[in-house]
């Protein structure tokens, strides 16, 4: 696989050899180190590197040098390299152009000189840009090889669960790419057997569940312990966050999560109102960051594992595992967020995961390369998923029931939809049906006030229309509104079910009504359903575990 390139562009030749001679000490053996003395230089190396077909990772350049500063040199590198990560290597005062190129040319950081020590001033930055670089262009990074058909739903589900536990993966088409066919026919693959994953030193899985899948790529799919002080089940940003804490002050903690980590923040593609990052990030970046946090903090995930049941066993709660399996722990919490709803119209059943999809991520999106793309839904992730697919498709209409947008979605995705030149707002419409012969062909809209139906070839829909908590593994005990939302503290008390509570003391805030077991995050009854939020009831959830152990 040929190297990815850095590129580093600085027209003061010491402080270019300095930067080259730091990437290259640590970078030099999985990357390409190239230097550039002027912008101009640097764009005519781009532009070689783009016609050897040779990916760039990161252009590190100066701001000050004559004729053509970094941000001007980085604004026409967007073509040569469209998935660069870019670096401006800046002096203070030119801090406030730095900010502003951030949004301007999409800067993804700004670093003052000089950076010594590298170790702590340098390579942390750097490996969080080609981190995020490697995770969004696996095809460059990975020996794990997807081979299937491109509409078979295993397909999808399977890309999907690799690209969201962040394992770079190469995807090729078994009906269009000629070493997908080579590779099908070496394994001798029969029809059902797609889609294959061939992982390197292991076996040739074929057609693997998640549970396989998670085996194969040696992701824990058990508890090591038989008790701990803390499970969490659901590993959104809410459980994310309440490992952290709970692993960072000693307790034994678990979380179970039954797909990958990340939850719904996972799937979004930029989250711009989390605090600390001017920049905003993408869902993944943020998922990454959370579980290099948890497993340095020591905190135990359990990953592919659905929990179907709850049980109180005297002092000690019991998850139930769907299948086989169980974690027993003295506390517990639920963060199990919600899922997407489904949208009702003749035929989107039987095409779901074949181009009728519920949620979107990086994966999908590059495969809309030059297709016309049909979204429903009018709250901010509908609006960010737009965004993220116009980059690919050639067109994008987002499906709105209402006669705006402007109860339901942030100001600035409004207008930035608007200024997508390839994106259209189709106000007052709804999907009355999808058809299509193995995969989606034709979408049938429908104006709301008139009725009249209109038939549109597309491939691709994808749906946003809210979400609702599946809960129903708590059982009768927990108690949970007409809509599955898990009631604690206060709301417990002012509730119908107040009279469940069994001590003579409060439930705390986050407390359900079973007595050691709290809810935090979009799974609770009247939570913000923010990012932030989740991950500030994660971590009050566990300031109330502490109380919780503290008492028996
Ligand atoms: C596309 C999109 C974009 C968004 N953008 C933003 C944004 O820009 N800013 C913002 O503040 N908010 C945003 N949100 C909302 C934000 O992501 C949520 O509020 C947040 O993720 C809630 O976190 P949570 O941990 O409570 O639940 P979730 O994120 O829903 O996570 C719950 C987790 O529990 C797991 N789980 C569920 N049931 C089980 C079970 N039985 N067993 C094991 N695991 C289970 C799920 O697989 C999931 O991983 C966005 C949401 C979406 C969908």
């Amino acid at each position: 696989m040929t190297k990815p390139a850095i590129l580093t562009v600085d027209d003061d030749a010491m402080v270019s050899a300095a930067i080259s001679r730091d990437l290259r000490t640590r970078y030099g053996p999985d990357y390409r180190i190239v230097k550039a003395t002027s912008g101009p230089q640097a764009l005519d190396v781009l532009t070689k590197l783009a016609l050897r077909n040779q990916p760039v990772a990161l252009i590190a350049s100066d701001q000050r040098m004559p004729g053509m500063t970094g941000i001007e040199m980085l604004e026409q590198a967007r073509t040569h390299a469209p998935d660069a990560k870019f670096l401006l290597l800046t002096a203070y005062a030119d801090t406030d152009v730095a900010i502003k190129a951030i949004n301007d040319i999409g800067l993804d950081y700004y670093l003052l000189k000089p950076w010594d020590p590298p170790e702590d001033r340098l390579y942390p930055i750097i490996d969080d840009l080609l981190g995020d670089w490697r995770d969004a262009n696996p095809e460059h990074t990975s020996d794990i090889r997807v081979i299937g058909h491109r509409w078979s739903d295993r397909s999808h589900e399977i890309k999907t669960f690799l690209a969201r536990n962040h394992v770079p993966y190469r995807w090729y088409d078994v009906d269009r790419d000629v070493e997908g066919q080579r590779l099908s026919t070496l394994a001798e693959a029969a029809e059902t057997d797609h889609p294959l994953v061939l992982v390197p030193d292991g076996d040739t899985l074929r057609s693997p569940t998640s549970l396989d899948l998670a085996g194969a790529l040696g992701l824990r799919t058990m508890a090591e312990q038989p008790l701990y002080d803390l499970c969490i089940v659901g590993g959104g940003p809410a459980g994310l966050a309440a490992a952290v804490y709970a692993a960072s002050e000693g307790l034994s903690t678990v979380i179970v999560e039954r797909e990958a980590p990340g939850g719904q923040a996972g799937t979004s593609a930029a989250i711009e109102n989390y605090l600390g990052f001017p920049k905003g990030l993408t869902g993944s970046d943020l998922t990454h960051r959370a579980v290099a946090q948890v497993t340095r903090f020591g905190a135990e995930m359990v990953l592919a594992r659905s929990v179907a049941g709850f049980e109180t066993r005297g002092p000690v709660h019991a998850v139930l595992f769907d299948g086989s399996g169980e974690i027993e722990a003295r506390a517990l919490v639920v963060a199990t967020g919600v899922s997407y709803r489904r949208l009702e119209a003749e035929g989107l059943d039987e095409l779901s995961g074949r181009g009728v999809y519920y949620g979107a991520t990086a994966s999908e999106a590059s495969q809309c390369q030059g297709d016309d793309v049909y979204i429903v839904g009018a709250a901010n992730s509908a609006g960010q998923a737009a965004l993220n697919l116009a980059r690919y498709a050639k067109r994008v209409v987002l499906l709105v029931r209402a006669a705006s947008l402007e109860a339901t979605m942030s100001r600035y995705l409004i207008d930035k939809l608007a200024a997508a030149p390839n994106v259209e707002v189709r106000f007052r419409t709804k999907v009355l049906a999808a058809r299509g012969e193995g995969h989606l062909e034709t979408l049938t809209l429908a104006d709301v006030d008139s009725g009249d139906p209109e038939e549109v070839s597309s491939s691709w829909l994808f749906v946003f229309i809210g979400a609702s908590p599946r809960t129903e593994w708590l059982g009768p005990n927990i108690a949970r509104d007409d809509k599955g939302f898990v009631v604690t503290g206060q709301d417990l008390l002012a509730s119908t079910d107040a009279t469940r509570w069994p001590l003579p003391r409060a439930p705390l805030a986050l407390e359900t009504s079973v007595p050691g077991v709290f809810a935090a995050g979009d799974v609770r009854l009247d939570s913000m359903k923010r990012v932030a939020s989740a991950v500030g009831e994660g971590a009050m959830a566990v300031y109330q575990v502490h109380r919780y152990l503290a008492t028996i």
